[in-house]
């Protein structure tokens, strides 16, 4: 793990410190007044200090206390979640025929019946526990992780294993691990709404407060799962796990989520309509068998209860949750993590992407390569994190940096709070990127950060955020004066500078210049600034931040991650537009998006340019350009609603605290794994593991993958129920006495044919068109009149070999045999279905419907054996009525397999005729 020293910093300790004996830390516990007591007292009671505890001490308290970990909310029995898998419509039309065969006496149809609802009870317990554990693991990958200094050293570790006495650095978008009393605190502000429901964020500081103060009014206190929304804050913690405030009310913020999504809600409503129809039509058969057909009422029991078990899809509800919690565990294994399971639905239709450009399309690894001074410009050598590398002036070669240079690079370095070391031979950057860059930039000039901070200790610091994009420290100076410096964007800081290092007045035409012929050659721009304080100035005021002298600015250099360019020309051929909302200059942005593919190299619109358009002005705007740089979070939700305006469906990366609204107005609210707060992660619908916007391609190829896998798999169960009711009600209006296939023979294909099949579809892989399809538009039904088609045809298809050879050897064979020959004709017309389902509209001709998925030939291979027990097997041959058929039947039933295949493709090249390119819409 990466350790950083850490400088303690005046500002810090103001509260802090002093001698750590007295009592332990349970008796001021129990007390419940950490609030009231001072931050100092409070160290004491909990024997540590600002430099927090020692390693083996954090060690023996963990022991002691048990792991921070929130107490997880009731969770459902194993005996509840089997006994819910037969509260379910589907499964009650089954018990229903199950009392009613038994009724008749009809035991073995009973107990078949029965076994059959157990198993699927059995299958769906195992299924549903094996997809939560899969979303658990998922979820693990998010956990918590916590800057605690512990030694005088400050390094990360999982929040699980934050003890009392724990001293933690936090700042904005960072969840609170535990509860905690301020010890320093800069601006910070909290958000407490999960423990108070007060969701406006107060303010929190070290100075005690009244004893009987209520909760919400505990401003020297942190409360575990409560969210900083701006500043930093040191707290030490008072308490963890269930002994935290929130552990003791139970009001745990739930991350269980449902095993479900619309589309699944969709399909388990259409099941149970589907059921609730099958029983109508069923009540109608048997009247008019009774009446017109003049069948008994044992014969009419035995054919609608064959039809209920033939025509509802019992598997169909267990096969989709399969097929999704496959689909997001791929996802999660390419660095997508869901939070949200609709995500995965709507992430196959986003029509355009709004992506942060630092890190997420570039690669965040920041290197100084320009620097221009009032009246010299110099190039800088060397790449990455490393001392290596000289300065070279344009026509005079490499050279010795001059004053005005050293004084830039000390500004940068002091100025920043990110550090780089060695390790092993390399360097290593912990902390910002930019500021990397610039403290490079000062060990190249000769300054150790840690020569630095002795001749030049920190007193104060305004630190960077988004919104005023500038940072400023102030120091002591060797001779006991005080210097401010200042680095940022520069519109920021000149604005604050009176004039330069040269004491000349800003010529702002020479610098804006300079500024645009750095920010076109895709670099990001500083501009470094200094001022002198007056001595025993001890914080930094507003006054301290005007009248700069500007030191210049440096081009840092950060190079597009080479596999972006050819994620965002997928997106671009998958119909998916791809636009850059960036904090940097418009024309970095640009030069950066020119490099990507990104936009017309021409056009980009900054933050004020948009603040001046009206709502409907930037609708109309919005479409013509993918550049937005200066942006800041307000803009990226102006951005998104315009774009939703349009009817686009919104995927939108961010990392920020602030950009948390915008992600939950967007249809995907896409956070950053690495550099994203933890409220960002939180109103997220994804999480990229990795930071990466190939990422992102990569969970639209998977969203689209299993929404074509769900949909594959109702193409292929729904005819596979049709044709198993048409085989009964064919005969059946025929008034043919004798049932082709019996209800238990209906009961196996349905459960054990149909379903062995179908679960190989959860693992078809995506199709090589996938990406050169439009966006599928949202709210389209999951089954097209092309799909009722498709079902219907198939239905037929299939159901007409099956009557036919039954007819045909019904008087040459006994009955049972005839049966058998019947059911596995039906067994082969699932099977070669199944080859054509793997593609809706693609030819499946071999070779290529027959390799590229080996599930598929798994589970084909397991039917066989499967039907040839059933049909050689004496126990199920006596329990299933079946009986042994000859060579000559088995390839009766292996022409009709191939008979349906033949058929469905011709139709699938009809269909592809008729609506050109892929096909039609399924
Ligand atoms: P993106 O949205 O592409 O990820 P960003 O969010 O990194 O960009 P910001 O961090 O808001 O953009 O940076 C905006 C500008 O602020 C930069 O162009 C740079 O000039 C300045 N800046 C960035 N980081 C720092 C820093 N640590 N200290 C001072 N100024 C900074």
């Amino acid at each position: 793990m990466r350790q950083v020293r850490v400088i303690p910093r005046e500002g810090d300790a103001r509260e802090a410190g002093g001698e750590h004996t007295v009592s332990g830390p349970d008796s001021v516990a129990d007390s419940g007044a950490w609030h009231s007591l001072e931050a100092a007292a409070v160290l004491r009671a909990l024997r540590t200090s600002p430099e927090g505890l020692s390693e083996e001490e954090a060690q023996r308290r963990l022991e002691a206390h048990g792991p921070n970990r929130l107490p997880e909310g009731k969770r459902e029995g194993p005996l509840l979640r089997f006994l819910r898998q037969f509260n379910d419509v589907l499964i009650y039309v089954l018990l229903a025929a199950a009392v009613l065969t038994a009724f008749l006496g009809e035991w073995i149809e009973t107990g078949v019946i029965l076994a059959v609802v157990l198993i699927n009870a059995v299958i769906g317990f195992i299924q549903e526990g094996r997809a939560e554990a899969a979303l658990a693991s998922i979820r693990k990958m998010l956990s918590l992780e916590a800057a605690v200094v512990r030694g005088g050293t400050r390094r990360t570790v999982d929040a699980e294993t934050l003890v009392p006495g724990d001293v933690v650095q936090l700042e904005s978008g960072d969840r609170v691990p535990a509860d905690m009393r301020v010890i320093a605190a800069r601006n910070a502000r909290v958000e407490e709404a999960a423990l108070t429901g007060e969701s406006v964020p107060t303010e929190k500081a070290p100075d005690p407060v009244s004893e009987d103060a209520a909760l919400g009014d505990r401003s020297s206190m942190l409360y575990s799962s409560t969210v900083i929304t701006s500043g930093r804050v040191t707290g030490v913690v008072t308490a963890t796990g269930g002994d935290t405030e929130i552990g003791r009310i139970g009001a745990l913020v739930s991350e269980t989520q449902t095993l479900t999504t619309p589309l699944l809600r969709a399909v388990g409503r259409f099941a149970k309509a589907l059921a609730l129809i099958i029983l109508a039509f069923s009540a109608l058969l048997f009247a008019f068998g009774y009446f017109a057909l003049e069948y008994t009422v044992n014969e009419l029991v035995l054919i609608v209860v064959s039809l209920a078990v033939a025509a509802v899809p019992e598997g169909l509800p267990a096969i989709m949750t399969v097929t999704l919690a496959l689909g997001v565990q791929r996802m999660a294994r390419r660095n997508a993590i869901v939070r949200r399971l609709p995500a995965v639905e709507t992430l196959g239709s986003v029509t355009v992407i709004c992506s942060d450009k630092t890190g997420t399309l570039t690669k965040n690894e920041m290197t100084v390569r320009e620097v221009v001074l009032p009246e010299a410009r110099f190039e800088v050598t060397g790449g990455g994190y490393g001392p290596e590398g000289a300065f070279v002036q344009p026509g005079a070669g490499e050279v010795v940096p001059p004053p005005e240079l050293l004084e830039l690079a000390r500004a940068g370095a002091l100025c920043s709070d990110a550090e780089v070391t060695q390790e092993d031979g390399s360097w290593h950057l912990s902390g910002d990127p930019t500021e990397g860059a610039v403290v490079t930039l000062g060990l190249k000039a000769g300054f150790s950060r840690q020569e630095l901070q002795r001749t030049h200790p920190r007193i104060d610091a305004v630190p960077f955020e988004s919104e005023h994009r500038f940072m400023a420290t102030l120091h002591k100076t060797p001779d006991g004066g005080r210097v401010v410096y200042m680095k940022g964007a520069p519109e920021a800081v000149m604005r604050r500078c009176q004039g330069d290092a040269s004491g000349q007045p800003i010529d702002e035409a020479r610098w804006h210049g300079e500024i645009d012929a750095l920010a076109s050659k895709g670099y990001r721009v500083l501009a470094l600034a200094r001022h002198t304080a007056p001595p025993n100035h001890d914080a930094l005021e507003e006054s301290d931040l005007e009248g700069l002298e500007l030191l210049g600015f440096v081009g840092i250099i950060d190079p597009p991650r080479d596999e972006v360019i050819q994620a965002v020309k997928t997106c671009q051929e998958a119909g998916i537009r791809v636009k850059m909302i960036t904090g940097d200059h418009a024309l970095t942005a640009r030069a950066i998006g020119a490099q990507l593919g990104i936009g017309d190299g021409k056009t980009a619109m900054t933050g004020r340019e948009l603040e001046r358009l009206s709502d409907a002005e930037l609708e109309a705007a919005v479409q013509g350009c993918d550049i937005f740089a200066r942006s800041s979070p307000e803009h990226k939700i102006r951005l998104v609603r315009a774009l939703q305006a349009r009817g686009e469906v919104v995927a939108m990366t961010g990392d920020g605290v602030n950009d948390a609204p915008a992600l939950k107005r967007a249809d995907v609210g896409v956070a950053m794994g690495i550099k994203g707060s933890e409220a960002t992660k939180e109103a997220a619908e994804m999480v990229l593991a990795d930071d990466n916007f190939t990422t992102i391609e990569h969970a639209v190829e998977e969203g689209r993958t299993i929404y074509d896998n769900l949909k594959k798999t109702i193409l292929f169960l729904l005819p596979t129920n049709g044709a198993q009711a048409l085989v009964i009600i064919v005969p059946f209006l025929l008034a043919l006495r004798e049932l082709p296939v019996t209800p238990l023979q209906i009961l196996w294909i349905n459960m054990v044919t149909s379903v062995t099949l179908a679960v190989s579809l959860a693992f078809e892989p995506s199709e090589p068109d996938l990406m050169r399809r439009p966006p599928r538009a949202p709210n389209s039904p999951i089954l097209s009149r092309y799909g009722v088609w498709r079902v219907l045809f198939v239905s037929v298809i299939i159901t007409t070999p099956a009557l036919l050879l039954f007819d045909a050897y019904r008087e040459a064979l006994p009955l049972a045999a005839a049966r058998t020959l019947a059911v596995n004709v039906l067994a082969a017309g699932q099977v070669f279905y199944l080859f054509s389902s793997r593609f809706l509209f693609r030819s499946s001709l071999p070779p290529q419907g027959f390799v590229g998925n080996r599930a598929v030939l798994l589970c084909v291979a397991l039917l066989v054996l499967l039907q040839l027990a059933l049909t050689y097997l004496p126990p199920l041959q006596l329990l299933f009525g079946t009986a042994a058929i000859g060579l000559e039947l088995w390839l009766l039933a292996l022409a009709a397999g191939v008979g349906v295949f033949v058929l469905v493709e011709a139709e699938k090249w009809i269909a592809r005729r008729v609506a050109g390119g892929t096909g039609p819409r399924a």
